[in-house]
């Protein structure tokens, strides 16, 4: 059954969505939104758009399922055109975001292909940019998550890969896309809680949280002159596939969230919020930031 939420009443935001146990339900690299069990919540059925983003040009990646996915239901919801990228195998998740967004009378675009691959990163925005005609907001969500529990178990080709893809990625699609981003666009970036507190089976991929943080302060300070803003959201653990298809060992999606003071996951349609307010004028003074959303960790 999907979760549904009533995302505007006054309520206990402890009991607002699905707590632990949760079911065993191993999935491969990348993991389908379509295969959960309860199903995510992404803002299909709860978020109302209110014009805070009309006619902007937004390309998600990592937007076919999880925390991009609701990014790019609240976008289109509030206004904006959305390219979404992501893995060629995610092709039934994108569909379900491609057809969310037109059904909002937006026009959305799909582009997957695969970010280690520099030329592809570059095409991924001049692409976007021709499809949307614009670029006024990128929201770089994609990420690779995989818990290996022993440093001696973690290859160099899975170390490598985790930073190209979070990192690196990063750098090529930043670099290609701020020459075409007017002034008042916006960049914003993905990092974790594990950016500071780092789990201690995820020793390739917190560091990479880490450096997202520190190139998004340089790089927010470097543009802010050019009136583009670039800020950061921060997520604790939030029920998507990247968790139940290896970003977690198996053992521990049953508790998932329950280490967090709301001893629940957050679901994605939680984090949206925070990609709309830092995508719109509303933002206008904040740049060089992090916004946790982390049901009561502290990103500090
Ligand atoms: P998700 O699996 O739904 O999204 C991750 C997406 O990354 C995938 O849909 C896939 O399209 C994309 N991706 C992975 N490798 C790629 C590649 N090589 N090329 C192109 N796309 C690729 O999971 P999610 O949890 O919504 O993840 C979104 C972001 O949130 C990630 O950056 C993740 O690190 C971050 N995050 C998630 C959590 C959490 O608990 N779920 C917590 C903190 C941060
Ligand atoms: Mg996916």
């Amino acid at each position: 059954m999907a979760t549904t939420s009533d995302i505007y009443t006054l309520q206990d935001p402890t009991t607002q969505y699905p707590q632990p146990k949760f079911k065993h339900q191993p999935q491969n690299v990348p993991g389908l939104d379509g295969k959960m069990t309860p199903k995510a919540d992404h803002g299909e059925t709860s978020y109302i758009g209110h014009g805070r983003l009309r006619d902007r040009k937004a390309l998600v990646t990592g937007g076919d399922s999880g925390i991009g996915r609701a990014a790019a239901i609240a976008f289109a919801r509030e206004g904006t055109d959305v390219a979404i990228n992501y893995l060629p195998s995610e092709e039934s998740d994108a569909k379900e975001v491609i057809a969310l967004i037109e059904a909002e009378g937006r026009k959305a675009f799909a582009l997957p292909g695969d970010l280690s691959d520099e030329r592809f990163c570059r095409k991924l925005i001049r692409d976007a940019h021709r499809h949307l005609g614009g670029l006024d907001i990128l929201a770089a969500v994609a990420g690779k998550q995989h818990a290996v529990d022993k440093i001696a178990d973690i290859t160099t080709e899975q170390f490598e890969q985790t930073y190209r893809v979070n990192v690196t990625a990063l750098f090529w699609l930043c670099q290609e896309a701020l020459p075409l981003m007017p002034p008042g666009g916006s960049i914003i970036t993905t990092a974790s809680i594990q950016a500071t507190h780092p789990s201690p089976s995820l020793l390739d991929y917190a560091p990479t949280k880490a450096a997202i943080l520190a190139f998004t302060r340089a790089l927010a300070r470097q543009v802010a002159e050019d009136g583009i803003r670039v800020n950061c959201v921060a997520p604790g653990p939030v029920w998507t596939p990247l968790q139940t298809s290896g970003g977690q060992p198996d053992k521990k999606i049953p508790e998932f969230g329950s280490e967090t003071p709301m001893k629940r996951p957050g679901q994605p349609v939680e984090m949206a919020p925070l990609y709309v307010l830092l995508a719109s004028q509303e933002s206008s003074y904040v740049t060089g930031e992090v916004y946790g959303a982390t049901g009561g960790l502290e990103i500090s």
